[in-house]
């Protein structure tokens, strides 16, 4: 840890003066607890409402209150954790340092400040356990908290948005603020305006989840894909026909390819204008699902249905879809009924849902190896604070291996080794099937292991939770962002002596993640608190990450009998493959940022129209004064208030139609402009210009559209009747969520998965 701490200052982050100010903050904070130890429950509160503003007795009396209410004193580390949050960074904090306490004293003393603040959570499970178990601190200060179920109806959500401090996972939060924007009456929204987000697992949201577009879609049979096309893109040959990347992430149709699809469809050149934005598309989306996504490892099949696995989190989603047609070419590769798509109404990534809050902090065990993206995506700060205890776990260096299977074996061994022991052990797997596969391994070799791919947070937790008790082996897809403490001895601690005797939790991961933050995001299970613990990483030079990032390179090294490959030069090629394939990422990362900042800019502006249009007359003020002799005649026979009634929903529903059209237009023109990227053109560029013509256009025609409408709509006394004349809302909405990225281990996401983006 210490080097890290030269290396961040040398990148500039806050250490030194600000962290030097923090501590003596703290100190100061510290001094004033004998004091308040002999106040009052009242005089107590008081002190926190009128030390709002003064970091030291604001930190005091939180410290005090804590101890009180949930019978925790915050560690020195916690308050300056929570005094980090409150001046709006990102804190790293290891894992098990208590981050959820130090996250609600910030919140409470945003709260005193007047500030309502959304304490974002990874799931709902976490959002609900914070809640309950931080909510006697805030009622303490006559502050309210409350959590949003997944199971709450728009009354209960309502409600509890309503408090100062409100504990929702970041999903939920994502699909109300899409609701809400979508409401035909002010009464009809859910959220109450918070200024201030803290986030929980910081880099989980901000980083790897950001661009994960969130889905509003109406009932509408979508464009089902061509299951011709799928028949044709089936008898084409690899190697021929088209070439797979080197690192698995794209399919190009080579020219003979090309030829052969247009003489399967009957059809003229693939190329033409007439052909590139629908059968090209489709052509490439189905050879994608055919030769990218694969069963198992991107999706499985489940009851008659493609389930997607999330791939930062290797387990189902439940929520998740690809875009509509990749969806349906993979149910066409697998044989199963087509689902038919919607029509998308409105997305929202979680970039542009945290854009919305003046103020952002959040915390992490791993926020210094994300600080790049704090920076630059958000404009937020790393604070770093030390650990309560040192840190004694040991990480061991990779053992690497020629082969996967090689490496699968070791991996076996080493796990019925440690078990032997008795010390508990976590496997981290990269994927679903590798975690099956393993544990059928081992259950093989008569160690049942537990699995955690289960659909269910609160389950998993309870499973997590007791991953560190004796003779325990636990394996697990992805411990991100899981948020579970895992305690020596159990989850009650109570067999902690035997198991720090036995050298603690030991943490195996079955291959380097696409980044090194996520390996230490595993790593960081073990050694909590200062206990013992280790950690090592088993990898393979045939593993995906170590391939793609290390192609072109020529690495000649001797295994020996059993695979194992010693060779310093091995470690450093492994180094280096990841770090190209995170910078390849970071790269895509920022592209796709760009792209996504103008459309959130967009709809913010129409946002502010519709807000406009919802809470004022406004529609009924533009169309009188379009066409006059209408309005008198409405107004005549609907009344004024059913008259301006039938002009905000006349409004509203041209509004809400172009935008969901300029989405789907926006699409089109990124796929047109990729294409046209060879060309010379920098993509990004032209998208702008056209995107921003677009936008143009799409306020005439909502203005337009709505004249037409209102002249032709037949009024009645109770004015119009929406559902009938074909202006309502569609039948039924529902959510989703696009899986970010179809290719597992996939760091540069295919071009044609980025097109529906
Ligand atoms: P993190 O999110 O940082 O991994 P948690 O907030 O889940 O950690 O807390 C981990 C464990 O530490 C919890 O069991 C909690 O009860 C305990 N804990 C947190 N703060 C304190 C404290 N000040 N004193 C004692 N135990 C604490
Ligand atoms: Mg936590």
């Amino acid at each position: 840890m210490a080097g890290m701490n030269w290396f961040w200052r040398a990148l500039g982050g806050r250490q030194g003066r600000d962290q030097k100010r923090s501590l003596g903050l703290v100190a100061a904070a510290a001094a004033l607890e004998p004091e308040l130890a002999e106040l009052g429950d009242a005089e107590l509160a008081e002190r926190a409402r009128a030390g709002r503003d003064d970091a030291p007795a604001l930190l005091a009396a939180l410290r005090e209150i804590s101890r009180r209410t949930i019978g925790l004193r915050p560690f020195d580390v916690q308050l300056q954790g929570a005094l980090r949050l409150l001046e709006g960074d990102v804190v790293q904090m290891a894992t098990g340092e208590g981050k959820t306490l130090s996250g609600a004293l910030a919140a409470a003393g945003f709260a005193l400040r007047g500030s309502r603040v959304h304490a974002i959570t990874v799931n709902s499970y976490l959002a609900g356990r914070d809640a309950a178990w931080m909510g006697p601190l805030f009622e303490f200060l006559g502050l309210t908290a409350a959590a949003i179920g997944e199971a709450d109806g728009p009354a209960a959500r309502r409600a509890a948005y309503a408090a100062d401090v409100v504990f929702v996972a970041v999903n939920e939060l994502g699909f109300d603020v899409l609701r809400d924007r979508g409401a035909l009456a002010t009464g009809e929204r859910v959220l109450s305006p918070a200024p201030v987000a803290i986030i929980d697992e910081a880099d989980s949201a901000l980083v790897d989840e950001a661009l994960v577009p969130l889905v509003l879609a109406g009932s509408e049979p979508g464009a089902s894909p061509a299951g011709r096309v799928t028949d044709v893109v089936r008898r084409l040959t690899r190697g021929e026909d088209y070439t797979v990347d080197e690192g698995r992430r794209n399919v190009f149709l080579t020219d003979s390819g090309a030829r052969r699809v247009e003489r399967l469809l009957g059809i003229g050149s693939l190329y033409d204008a007439a052909h590139v934005g629908g059968t090209l598309t489709q052509v490439n989306v189905a050879l994608h699902a055919r030769e990218l996504l694969r069963r198992d490892v991107d999706y499985i099949v489940r009851d008659g249905r493609v389930a997607l696995v999330d791939g930062s989190r290797g387990r189902v989603a439940d929520l998740q879809r690809w875009p509509d047609g990749l969806q349906a070419a993979v149910e066409a590769k697998e044989g199963l009924d087509v689902t038919e798509g919607g029509r998308v109404l409105d997305s929202l990534t979680i970039q542009q849902l945290i854009g919305r809050y003046p103020v952002t902090c959040g915390m992490t065990g791993t926020a210094v190896a994300a600080g790049d993206q704090f920076r630059e995506f958000y404009g937020l700060t790393v604070s770093v604070v030390e650990p309560n205890v040192p840190c004694i776990r040991v990480d061991e260096p990779d053992r690497i291996y020629a082969t996967g299977a090689d490496a699968f074996a070791a991996v076996v061994a080493e796990v019925l080794a440690v078990h032997a022991t008795g010390r508990p052990v976590l496997v981290g797997t990269r994927d679903v099937a590798e975690s099956e596969a393993l544990a059928a391994a081992l259950a093989e070799a008569g160690v049942a292991p537990a699995v955690l791919n289960a659909k269910n947070d609160e389950a998993e937790a309870a499973v997590i939770a007791e991953a560190g008790a004796p003779g325990r082996v636990t394996v697990s897809t992805q411990m991100a962002g899981r948020g579970t403490d895992i305690r020596l001895g159990g989850a009650d601690g109570a067999r902690r002596g035997e198991v720090v005797e036995l050298g603690g939790l030991c943490v195996i991961g079955t291959g380097r993640h696409r980044t090194a933050r996520l390996d230490d995001q595993l790593r960081g299970r073990a050694g909590r608190q200062g206990d013992p613990g280790s950690s090592v990483f088993f990898v393979a030079l045939d593993d995906d990450i170590v391939r793609e990032g290390g192609a072109g390179e020529e690495l000649v090294v001797q295994p020996e009998d059993d695979g194992r490959i010693r060779d310093p030069r091995a470690a450093a090629h492994v180094d280096r493959a990841q770090r190209v394939t995170e910078a390849t990422m970071l790269s895509i990362h920022a592209t796709t940022w760009k792209y996504n900042k103008l459309i959130g800019d967009q709809r913010d502006i129409l946002d502010e129209r519709r807000d406009r249009l919802l809470a004022t007359d406004a529609a009924w003020e533009e169309l009188a004064a379009a066409e006059p002799a209408r309005a008198a005649e409405v107004e005549a026979i609907a009344g004024p208030a059913a008259a301006r009634e039938a002009a905000r929903g006349i409004m509203l529903h041209h509004l809400d139609e172009g935008w969901s059209r300029h989405l789907a237009d926006l699409d089109d023109l990124r796929e047109s402009v990729h294409l046209r990227a060879l060309a010379k053109e920098s993509p990004i560029d032209e998208f702008h210009r056209a995107a921003i013509a677009a936008f143009k256009g799409l306020a005439e025609r909502a203005v337009a559209g709505a004249r037409e409408t209102f002249r032709s709509v037949r009024v009645t006394a109770e004015g119009v009747d929406f559902a009938a004349e074909g202006l309502g809302r569609p039948t039924a909405t529902w959510t989703y969520m696009v899986n970010d990225n179809p290719l597992s281990g996939g760091s540069a996401v295919g071009a044609i998965a980025a097109l529906f983006r």
